[in-house]
């Protein structure tokens, strides 16, 4: 379905309530229906053979897997969307799509770390050599380019440690060596970041995290342009990946959401991450949208918005102490559970691990801990960091 014309130059929060499924084309209903299907009926033997119908077989979409897809192509802006169980399953797809034995790939060294083992165990026994690049590096990735690099896949912010890179500068390099450029697009969502409008190829989704919203469904979703959409659904077929029913009927009533879900954890965040940044508890904070960030004019300068997942490094004078530091803060807090994900209505803390980066290392100041902004109320929210504060003066 083409998206409805009155919808193209509507705000976001309009087209998130509209886009994907026409209640008309099922009695009006205003959710489409979730089918569950594999078997897909034809109505004599020619129109088998041709395959000569909308569908035909149940990996291949259904009506409701089509309705997310087109409210995901609508929001990216991309030819194509295709739906896989869960958002590390959305970075291995299209690496493995283009990807072929003897050719090379660089990866962000702020990557989500799922990926960086992907990388390094089953695509190097695959014959596929990867590189890890500084994410400040900006045009200087020319100098990373080899006559067999094939793929440039970028995360911007980074997990953990949100370093912005300079996506269309990296993008128009790579362009000029005919390379594919990829980016997990999770923090940003394509509400606050349409990476497809700044030249990359193929904009990937842990759908798991505010599209979901709700911390239960795990899905992902990779959306190309034009030039690359036949070969990503191709490598989806031949691989037989595909969601499930239910969670794309799940995803799809998450995103009529998600734009004020989103401008309540962004203004949670922000003003958390302010509050923070003036404290003597905290060495760093680490958000994009602080002016103090290093990277914060990039974030300025092509994104729309910040979610609500940032760190913050607290401030321990010996790396002997950090490990005990970060338990004593995680350990008092009430509110913020203790767990990994993000994106869904309540608040979170993990200690992050840095040890597996090259480049983009862990700081020196302290324990990084990163705090997902749930939609509870930021003065209960605030009472807890304090309980967590008061843990570690006692260390
Ligand atoms: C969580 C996450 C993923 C993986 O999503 P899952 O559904 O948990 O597999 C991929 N990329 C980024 C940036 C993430 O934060």
């Amino acid at each position: 379905m083409k998206e409805k014309d009155h919808l193209v130059s509507a705000g976001p929060n309009t087209r998130l309530a509209h886009l994907g499924n026409d209640p008309s084309d099922f009695h009006g209903f205003v959710n489409p229906p979730v089918v569950h299907a594999s078997t897909v009926l034809f109505p004599n033997a020619a129109a088998m053979e041709t395959r000569s119908q909308k569908y035909t077989y149940g990996t291949r979409g259904t009506p409701t897997t089509d309705a997310l897809c087109e409210a995901i192509d609508a929001l990216e802006g991309s030819a194509g969307t295709i739906l896989v169980p869960s958002g590390l399953a959305a970075v291995t797809v299209p690496l493995l799509a283009f990807l072929s034995s003897g050719d090379h790939l660089l990866v962000t060294d702020s990557v989500y770390s799922p990926t960086r083992n992907f990388c390094d165990t089953m695509l190097k026994r695959m014959g596929v050599e990867t590189d890890y690049y500084d994410p400040a590096i900006g045009v200087g990735i020319e100098s990373l380019i080899k006559a067999n690099t094939r793929f440039v896949l970028l995360e911007a912010p980074g997990s953990n440690t949100f370093e912005m890179q300079d996506v269309p500068a990296i993008t128009a390099v790579a362009h000029k060596h005919g390379l594919v450029v990829g980016i997990d697009n999770t923090w940003a969502t394509p509400l606050y970041f349409k990476p497809l409008d700044y030249g990359v190829d193929i904009s990937i989704h842990a759908s798991t995290k505010y599209p979901s919203g709700h911390s239960d469904v795990l899905m992902g979703s990779v959306s190309a342009n034009a030039a690359h959409w036949d070969r990503l659904k191709e490598a989806s077929i031949t691989l037989g990946i595909c969601a499930a029913p239910d969670d794309a009927y799940q995803i799809l009533r998450g995103l009529r959401t998600m734009g004020v879900r989103l401008e309540r954890h962004q203004a949670s965040a922000l003003s958390l991450a302010q509050w923070l940044e003036g404290r003597e508890d905290v060495a760093k904070v680490l958000h994009p949208a602080l002016p103090s960030f290093p990277s914060h004019d990039i974030w300025k300068r092509d994104f729309k918005g910040a979610s609500g997942i940032f760190s913050i490094v607290l401030p321990v004078s010996e790396p002997s102490k950090f490990k005990a530091a970060s338990h004593a803060f995680l350990d008092a807090l009430k509110i913020f559970g203790l767990g990994w994900s993000w994106g869904g209505y309540e608040s979170l803390a993990v200690a992050v691990n840095l040890s597996d980066r090259k480049i983009a290392k862990a700081p020196k100041e302290g324990p990084v801990i990163r705090l997902q902004i749930g939609l509870e109320d930021v003065a209960d929210l605030k009472a807890d960091l304090e309980r967590g504060f008061a843990a570690v003066r006692e260390i």
